[in-house]
């Protein structure tokens, strides 16, 4: 395994720190560290519980500036974004530490006098979680809360990218008092770790955000010791523009979609499907507000988009880009980069193409960068096949003022979360997660917590002889 995990500032290819990687033994030590402590952690009673999610959540606020800085200098995100990510991820861990306090059982009826049937819940065990680096505080906090809200304990590997955000917030619940192994963080490479995590026969359950090809591994590799998995996969986000829409918050609610976090979210509009009798009021509109974001370092005052996170993103981008173009594509606006590979940045200036087609990768992949394709339909049913020919279901999105179109594409669209006239829907309190190849489980809500719960019943018997 490596000794250490370089971490640089994707805005410059400069390095900030030098991560130690921890060793086959270090990793294996944590998870039964996690494992021991999860007996005296899950009967900590759930108010208690609660008190100390609040005061993590407090001490993340006090440290909002600093922390917002790391985040931008190790993801490149533009550093307001980072101070909302902030907020974003506390949201989390307040709505758990309330959770944790309505974690109710029930009584069964029974089909005898004599007898008694009482459910209730309990945490599953210690939870490994593996992190993705588009939301390196976020994604954590989502996962965190919720296991520790149960009762659990918890293990988490966050992306090479990324470590440093994951790495301060763990040191800021040990300050608020959650005990050092009921939340740890250990650092390596994906696939070593995630070899572990798997094989252990501590872990009871794995939860991970990032790509579907590493999701299905982990799916497959926690089959061995029949784990419990939550899967946050990649996404493929259509966004339909209907004849009747009010085309200036489409615009608009399009360009928040798209474009946060320099277009790598995994429930970012991915391609466009507008009217036709609309598309060219549309994609005017929409290329004149994109042509004024401005690109930059997330350091910087007035940045918009950041560089893209690596060099394997930028190469998936620009070979999306010009596949597209070579079968046809219009670009309407960017196709533009400002990289440099021997130092190790890479902007990607925001890019609208036009005449797209299923033909292109652009249509059918994740692009996880700043560029909106759009296309048009003329009859709502081919918009929905449009959009469901996927293998993913995260998000979809849909801008119309008629109620009935509005009905029939949410009861049609095959995704988890549905934005009508919405390009923001994500919230701590809304069940987050996708069909198909898109994931398993959901985070956040009354939901959340759920994959972090065993049910159990008690028949009581001999009652009335
Ligand atoms: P990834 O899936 O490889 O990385 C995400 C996390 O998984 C990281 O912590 C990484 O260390 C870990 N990982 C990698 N290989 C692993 C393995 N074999 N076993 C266990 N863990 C492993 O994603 P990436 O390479 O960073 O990005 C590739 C693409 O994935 C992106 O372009 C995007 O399409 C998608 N992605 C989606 C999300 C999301 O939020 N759904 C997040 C990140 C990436």
């Amino acid at each position: 395994m490596a000794a250490t995990i370089k971490v640089t500032n994707p805005a410059t290819g400069e390095l900030i720190q030098e991560v130690k990687a921890d060793t086959e033994e270090e990793i294996h030590l944590a998870l039964r560290r996690g494992h021991e402590s999860f007996r005296k952690w899950s009967k900590t009673n759930a108010h208690e519980r609660s008190r100390l999610l609040k005061l993590w959540s407090k001490k993340i606020q006090e440290h909002k500036d600093d922390l917002a800085k790391i985040m931008t200098m190790e993801s490149g995100k533009p550093l307001h974004e980072s101070l909302g990510e902030v907020d974003y991820a506390t949201s989390y861990i307040d709505w758990y530490a309330e959770e944790a306090k309505r974690l109710y059982g029930r009584t069964i009826p029974a089909n005898t006098e004599s007898k008694r049937i009482i459910v209730s819940r309990q945490p599953v065990g210690l939870v490994a979680a593996i992190t993705p680096w588009n939301f390196p505080a976020a994604m954590m906090t989502r996962k965190a809360a919720p296991a520790l809200a149960a009762g659990c304990t918890f293990v988490v590997k966050p992306a090479e990218d990324t470590p440093l955000t994951t790495m301060k917030l763990i040191e800021l619940a040990h300050e608020a008092g959650i005990p050092a192994d009921v939340i740890q963080c250990v650092n390596g490479y994906g696939s070593e770790v995630g070899k572990i995590f798997t094989e252990s026969k501590y872990v009871r359950k794995i939860t991970f955000t990032g790509s579907t090809p590493v999701g299905k591994l982990l799916i497959r590799d926690s089959a061995s010791t029949v784990k419990h998995v939550s899967m946050e996969l990649g996404g493929h986000a259509p966004v339909i523009v209907a004849h009747d829409a009010d085309i200036d918050l489409a615009v608009e609610q399009t360009i928040a979609s798209k474009f946060r976090n320099a277009g790598q979210t995994c429930i970012c509009a991915n391609r466009v499907l507008v009217h036709e009798s609309i598309v060219e009021e549309f994609a005017e509109k929409l290329t004149k507000e994109v042509k004024k974001l401005k690109v930059g370092n997330g350091l910087e005052k007035g940045t918009q988009i950041g560089p893209v996170i690596n060099e394997k993103g930028f190469n998936k981008i620009v070979s999306q880009v010009n596949d597209a173009i070579s079968k046809g594509a219009e670009v309407l606006c960017g196709n533009k980069y400002n990289a440099n590979r021997e130092k190790g940045y890479f902007f990607v200036y925001p890019t609208v193409l036009k005449n797209v087609n299923e033909n292109m990768k652009i249509m059918q992949e994740e692009t996880f960068g700043p560029i909106l394709p759009i296309t048009t339909f003329q009859e709502l049913e081919e918009a929905v096949n449009i959009a469901n020919s996927t293998p993913y279901g995260l998000a979809a999105y849909f801008f119309t003022n008629d109620y009935r179109t509005g009905i029939y594409l949410h009861e049609h669209l095959d995704f988890g979360i549905i934005g009508w006239n919405d390009g923001s829907p994500s919230a701590a309190h809304a069940p987050f997660g996708g069909m198909k190849e898109s994931g398993i489980g959901r985070e956040g809500g009354v939901e959340g917590i759920e994959p972090y719960l065993e049910t159990k019943y008690l028949s009581i018997g001999g009652i009335y002889k």
